[in-house]
């Protein structure tokens, strides 16, 4: 490959040491940095009808300068100069701010074509660049880019750099995309679309550009991905758990329901995975109550039966006790040890634990990150499971799996991934989906109520406790303050408790508890000693009570879509029919459109595509911790068909093309171009 255009921008015309440094803050070290430095948008100089512009839009007029221009001076380096220019008929006023020196290209009685903003009060516009002649234009495009910049490097100067290196480069862009598949997809080369990036002839001609970027940001990008799954594939690395079939049929025997189709098929694939001899890294995705916790308990359990350890990793202590509950009681009947490991953990029994681990007396071990603390150290660890996985840090994820040689690692999510990012961000790991519920459960009906109607609501609590049931109260998410959080949830507690003063017993869980203090309040709910348990959003997670059926959720649009799914997945988890009531009165029109899709869906899928679309990837459950790649133009979101396109065609590739030369060419350009992409893969 050519590399010339990856030599630093200082080789350019026009950039001396000043420059490097602003340029590096934009992100522009090599030529071919500057070359991909996107305009973000396009003016559009086309000459326009006056009568056809809004106030405040932007624009290009040409007319004829009828007055003398005069510069206006008003302050330290503030002036204005103003003339008038007629348009047919029409004469509107012309200003420019604190650039006198246009004064000379304004000329009395000859045309002018300005570009600027228009005051439709004052008939004014506020000119921001003179186009010179009609000639100049012809010749030059439409279109003008404007780019991102900084306080040190002005639009015009970016410009201006771009505008010479272009023509010295251009030879020396590289074409990365196989022509195989340029063909295919009918794409610009990658220099024409870098060119028509920054000069479009037209729209179409910009539209075709993005296109060329888009395809080939996403493409390499998955051939990165496929690339790693296959190699992950290929290796010998990973420990084979060769457990006996038998024995774990038995086990699954002893279960107290029998697997849904559902969970068979996943059991099978991430079973195949322990016993082959590369490194399983699977995600699974299942819906609240699609019952992964069996799932992985079963192949925990496999692991232990060859005598290897296997750990499961919990985001609280909440979740951490009860999957220890859970899993002691389906182990029951087998030789294997359990144990639980958090921050609250005696010393002694910590130091018990640490013995037995380390011995290998120990099979099993539940809890939080504690679990991959520099004196844990297991006897022979084979099998990670990491659950509600979006709420650790890749690094975290990775420090666990460090503790042993070849680990297999299963991730659960209870966050349905919209397929968009799950293909981006998990890529290059094998997934597993849950789709269908246990069989016998009730499906849940959501309410969306005004605060008014709250009265009504409690006494629908009321009601629902008489005939033996339980509910939650979610209070507001508060985002900024734990501390504020507490509060809320501390008086709405009080108040609820005055309400059923007497006829029922209400309960508070938050943050701040004690973990001792956590456990007795979870427990009292657990034996329905407590009726009412009003909470913050720490029991969002996994939290199992089947006898809860009715989640009231205040202010329920200050929540993202994901976050009140999983909130009213913690009912509808038993025999008994289920009610989720939202309770908001949302002042825009997106927070109505919101509560309209809740109460429509329990389609978790379909829930995290729609907060995706309406409030676009950064914010879908905090995903960016576990790493959403940053593309410089494509959007995930919107170029979804392109991206499913590139994906399809570098699976292709990567099976065909292994051993081509166009395949290293290709790798060569992507490691030359992909450095945070890299980060962000290697945690
Ligand atoms: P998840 O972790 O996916 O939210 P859980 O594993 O906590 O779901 O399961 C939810 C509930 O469903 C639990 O009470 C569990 O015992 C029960 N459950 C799991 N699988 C089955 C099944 N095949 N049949 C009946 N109940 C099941
Ligand atoms: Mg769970």
């Amino acid at each position: 490959m050519d590399k010339t255009i990856f030599q630093s921008v200082r080789f350019l015309p026009g950039v001396g040491p000043k420059r490097m440094e602003p340029l590096h803050d934009l992100g522009i070290d090599t030529i071919y940095d500057l070359l991909t430095h996107f305009p973000f948008r396009y003016e559009d100089l086309q000459v326009r009808d006056v009568s056809t512009i809004m106030d405040q839009e932007k624009v290009t007029l040409a007319g004829i300068i009828v007055t003398e221009p005069v510069v206006h001076y008003y302050g330290f380096k503030k002036n204005r100069i103003s003339c008038r220019m007629a348009i047919g008929e029409q004469v509107i006023q012309v200003s420019f701010f604190n650039q006198p020196y246009l004064k000379n290209k304004l000329i009395q009685h000859q045309e002018c074509i300005i570009f600027g903003k228009w005051d439709a009060k004052r008939s004014t516009l506020m000119g921001m660049k003179i186009i010179s002649t009609k000639e100049d234009m012809e010749e030059t495009s439409n279109f003008e880019a404007v780019y991102r910049t900084n306080k040190s490097i002005r639009q015009s100067t970016l410009l201006k750099l771009i505008q010479t290196a272009l023509p010295l480069y251009k030879e020396n862009i590289p074409n990365p995309l196989p022509s195989s598949i340029q063909k295919k997809r009918q794409l610009l080369s990658h220099p024409e679309a870098v060119e028509g990036m920054h000069f479009p002839k037209d729209e179409r001609h910009s539209k075709q550009s993005r296109q060329q970027l888009v395809y080939q940001e996403l493409f390499c990008y998955q051939l990165k991905l496929q690339s790693l799954k296959k190699k992950r594939h290929h290796s010998q690395k990973g420990q084979s758990i060769l457990y006996e079939n038998a024995a774990l049929k038995v086990f699954i025997q002893t279960l107290p329901f029998t697997l849904t189709e559902g969970q068979k098929k996943v059991v099978n694939e991430i079973c195949y995975d322990l016993r082959a001899p590369y490194e399983m890294s699977r995600l699974l995705q299942g819906d609240v109550g699609s019952g992964k916790t069996v799932v992985a308990t079963i192949a925990m359990v496999a692991t232990a039966l060859t005598g290897k350890q296997a750990c499961l990793m919990v985001p609280t202590e909440l979740l951490a006790d009860q999957h220890y509950e859970t899993i002691c009681a389906l182990t029951k009947e087998t030789e294997i040890k359990v144990g639980k490991l958090t921050g609250t953990t005696t010393l002694k029994e910590r130091r018990q634990l640490l013995e037995q681990l380390e011995k290998g007396e120990l099979q099993l071990l539940v809890g939080t990150h504690a679990l991959f603390q520099e004196d844990v150290i297991y006897h022979d660890l084979a099998f990670i499971v990491i659950d509600e996985q979006h709420r650790f840090g890749v690094k975290q994820r990775v420090q666990l799996a460090q503790k042993g040689m070849g680990v297999n690692v299963l991730q659960m999510t209870a966050t349905p991934i919209p397929r968009t990012l799950a293909i981006t961000t998990f890529g290059e790991m094998d997934t597993s989906i849950l789709k269908e519920a246990p069989k016998g459960r009730q499906p849940i009906k959501t309410f969306w109520v005004k605060e008014q109607e709250l009265e009504k609501v409690y006494d629908y609590i009321e009601k629902q406790v008489q005939s033996g049931r339980q509910a939650y109260v979610i209070s507001p998410l508060i985002e900024e303050s734990e501390n504020l959080d507490v509060q809320n949830a501390t008086e709405i507690y009080e108040m609820i408790s005055k309400r059923f003063e007497n006829r029922l017993s209400v309960g508070l869980l938050h943050g701040r508890l004690k973990s001792d203090e956590k456990e007795s309040v979870m427990n009292a709910f657990q034996k329905n000693e407590v009726q009412v348990l009003v909470s913050t959003t720490v029991i969002e997670v996994g939290v199992d009570v089947p006898n809860a059926t009715v989640m009231v959720i205040l202010d329920a649009d200050r929540f993202g879509l994901a976050q009140l799914h999983q909130l009213r997945g913690r009912v509808g988890r038993g025999e008994h029919a289920s009610t989720c009531i939202l309770i908001a009165s949302p002042k825009t029109e997106q927070g109505k459109q919101r509560m309209q899709i809740m109460c429509e869906s329990t389609d978790g899928f379909y829930l995290s595509q729609k907060d995706l679309e309406l409030r676009g990837s950064g914010d879908v459950f905090g995903l960016r911790q576990s790493g959403i790649p940053e593309f410089k133009v494509a959007d995930i979101v919107q170029d979804y068909d392109i991206l499913e396109q590139a994906r399809e065609d570098a699976i292709t590739f990567v099976i065909e093309e292994e051993d081509s030369v166009t395949y290293k060419e290709i790798q060569e350009f992507i490691e030359q171009t992909s450095r945070e992409t890299e980060e962000v893969l290697n945690g």
